[in-house]
């Protein structure tokens, strides 16, 4: 995934033939971000300029503004032109629409999704369409006007920076680091305990809720009906036993330009025991997010799990407080879970390990096989260890209480992302592979395996109930 920065010049950058002030050093100072893995971000220019009678006119056109880039001093930031340039006159229509924002994309990331790129203007109406396509778009303060996501450009560095930090939600199949396939055999004793509780997994249970989910039609971070989904998960909390008071919970975050978030809490059992976190993300993406985006696997199914294992796990006694999380602003950045690690960083939560559940509907391969991340590097190699360990006990955990196969890879571009970074221990589940359904309008119900995410949740389960046995 290409971070692609694009930015809009006229009333953007430059207002009546010059530059605005700061643009120069804001652009060269967003020109040396990188992303989390250390990858330089892409910056583009995508402009509404004079459109030719004749296709031959193109080139003539072209060098007209680029003889603008050229006085204003900001050529540099955009070369090689032909691929950081992109104007209205070669793509033959304006701005807003579809095709020039593809083809802007195409030159600099061929074929990457629209959400992995991030559009700068001033103008609220393209900012709303570039929204509409699952970009990433801020407005900056229009030149004698008033609002916009940041009131300056020099406001937009660390809010790129913040950004670009994480990749949205994009999963990779093949290239995944620390690939490997442990060789498993079912224990010879197994606990009847655990036994007895995974046979409990109701896969009605957990369709039921993909459905309820599928059927908002979308889950879309900047949907005006968001704040309907998370009033839903905290009843669906309530109704699966957490009614006492505070037992669940909002937490209130940001996104830029986006309504009112919030991620929504779930726990029981007093403060101070140490705490296993279940997590996952209930907001999705797709083509055409506004209109529809159902995410069934992305990320009902691992909602759908969550919700499954707090019901439960609502009656039991363990020696640790459970604590379910379902995370909004997942797909513009890890928006609420970075919100809920500062969090419990500075209350000091003592979580002892995160469980992130994301993509745990779909059979992508044959066998069926589980992906079960362990931390490998990342920000904070002292916890590496721990986080090998939990992912052993959630491989035999598979192989013991379910008939699936087991893949280990690294944690990656997830909501454990920022609790790792501050320091806790962190494991996650995937389906792995390559999910043909993965953040389009196709990503249904009817795509997601119930005997798959049963067999998922059963393993999440049999790990809970594993790793508080065992400390
Ligand atoms: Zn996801």
């Amino acid at each position: 995934v290409t971070r692609v920065l694009l930015f809009d010049l006229g009333n953007t950058l430059e207002v009546d033939n010059a530059l605005q002030p700061d643009a120069k050093a804001v652009v060269a100072e967003i020109s040396q971000l990188h992303d989390g893995e250390g990858n330089a971000v892409a910056l583009g220019l995508l402009s509404d300029y004079t459109m030719p009678a004749t296709p031959a006119e193109i080139p003539t056109i072209r060098k007209e503004y680029l003889d603008i880039l050229d006085a204003l001093g900001i050529r540099e930031f955009f070369e090689p032109v032909d691929e950081r340039v992109t104007l209205s006159t070669e793509v033959g229509v304006y701005k807003p629409d579809r095709k020039i924002f593809r083809a802007a994309l195409d030159k600099l990331a061929p074929g990457e999704h629209f959400h992995s790129a991030i559009f700068i203007t001033e103008n609220a109406a393209h900012v709303a369409a570039a929204r509409e396509l699952g970009m990433n778009a801020i407005q900056v303060r229009p030149p004698d006007g008033a609002g916009g996501d940041v009131a300056s450009l020099k406001e937009l560095v660390p809010l790129l920076r913040r950004l670009v930090q994480f990749s949205p939600c994009g999963k990779r199949g093949a290239k995944a680091k620390g690939s490997v396939r442990p060789e498993l055999a079912v224990s010879k004793a197994l606990d009847p305990t655990i036994k007895a509780m995974v046979d409990r997994v109701d896969e009605k249970r957990l369709m039921a809720t993909v459905k309820v989910l599928s059927d908002f039609g979308t889950r879309f971070t900047f949907s005006p009906n968001i704040g309907k989904v998370t009033e839903r998960l905290k009843q669906a909390f309530v109704d699966a036993g957490y009614d006492g008071p505070g037992e669940c919970r909002y937490q209130s975050f940001d996104v830029s330009g986006a309504g009112p978030q919030r991620n929504v809490l779930a726990s029981k059992g007093a403060g101070g025991t140490p705490i296993i976190m279940i997590c996952c993300h209930y907001d999705s993406i797709s083509e055409r997010p506004s209109e529809l985006a159902p995410g069934a696997d992305d990320d009902g199914s691992g909602v759908a799990a969550v919700l499954e294992l707090a019901r439960l796990l609502a009656d039991q006694h363990l020696g640790h407080q459970v604590l379910f999380a379902a995370f909004g602003g997942e797909e513009q950045g890890l928006f609420g879970s970075a919100e809920c690690a500062q969090i419990a960083k500075d209350q000091g939560w003592p979580i002892e390990l995160v469980i992130n559940l994301d993509m745990v509907g779909a059979v992508t391969r044959e066998p069926p096989t589980i992906v079960v991340e362990y931390d490998q590097g990342n920000a904070r190699p002292e916890n590496d260890a721990a986080s090998k360990a939990a992912a052993k006990i959630m491989a035999q955990a598979a192989t013991d209480y379910t008939t699936l196969h087991v893949e280990h890879t690294d944690i990656w571009n997830s909501d454990y992302m920022p609790f790792e970074a501050q320091g806790y221990v962190c494991i996650g589940a995937y389906e792995g592979g390559e999910n043909p359904f993965y953040h389009k309008t196709t990503d249904t119900p009817d795509n997601v395996s119930a005997a798959y995410l049963t067999a998922v949740t059963r393993m999440v389960l049999a790990t809970v109930l594993t790793f508080t046995a065992g400390s």
